[in-house]
């Protein structure tokens, strides 16, 4: 049976070294997952429970590069954020078994609009048009963690126009990834092609057009992404 509209491009992100795509399925996004961030978002970092939010998978601009000022805001924001690439379906993963579900890691970023996202906590509102817009998840290409391991530790950072904004280390989530994947695979149904963003630390801060993005996370990669 032929679709009666035109179908949608499959979203897709090269793994390095040429070695062929992963197809983005779903993409989730952890919200305060370093304390520093927490506080200055004016909430209290207490090991609380992570929560999730999503964002449609055409979000995604696969290596970065150009990306356009979305419409509706005064408040685009930059978060640096580490991205697992999930391998593997599963529900209810064990805390031990979540490093198994993972294919790789990238660098991405989650471009937040963060007026309406204030505008939305405020009413109780969903976040979706303060996270989920257009081009909101610039990503690189995925390194697999057969090639590099699973990074628990080391630097990630992010300069604007060559000046440090954002500056700390993955040892600092207050969740790490197996944990990540073990709460998020209680809610739903993990399946090969999701991704999950897993937060960012302190140090967010608006953007203009014409802003050169540099994102670096050690042993995994860098992004670089130019507000147009
Ligand atoms: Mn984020």
């Amino acid at each position: 049976m032929p679709y009666v509209i035109p179908a949608p491009l499959a979203t897709t992100l090269p793994v390095l070294g040429g070695d062929g795509f992963v197809p983005v399925r779903r993409v989730y996004c952890v919200g305060r997952n370093y304390a520093e961030h927490a506080r200055e978002m004016g909430s209290d970092p207490d090991r609380e429970p992570p929560f999730f939010f999503a964002k449609p998978a055409d979000a995604i601009v696969a290596e970065g590069g150009d990306v356009p000022y979305p419409p509706a805001t005064a408040a685009l924001e930059h978060e640096i954020e580490l991205v697992v690439v999930i391998a593997k379906a599963g529900c209810d993963i064990p805390v031990e078994e979540g490093l198994n579900h993972v294919f790789g890691y990238g660098v991405g970023l989650d471009m937040t609009r963060r007026d309406l996202q204030t505008a939305a906590k405020k009413t109780g509102r969903p976040w979706d048009m303060g996270k989920g817009f257009d081009h909101s998840a610039p990503c690189s290409a995925i390194q697999p963690a057969d090639c590099i391991g699973h990074p628990g530790a080391g630097a990630i950072w992010l300069k604007v126009n060559g000046e440090i904004r954002q500056s700390s280390d993955l040892a600092k989530q207050i969740w790490n990834v197996q944990e990540t994947i073990s709460y998020l695979s209680g809610l739903v149904a993990l399946a090969p092609g999701d991704l999950i963003f897993t937060g960012t630390p302190e140090g967010v801060a608006p953007v203009v057009r014409g802003d050169e993005l540099d994102g670096h996370i050690d042993g995994v990669g860098s992004l670089r992404v130019i507000i147009r």
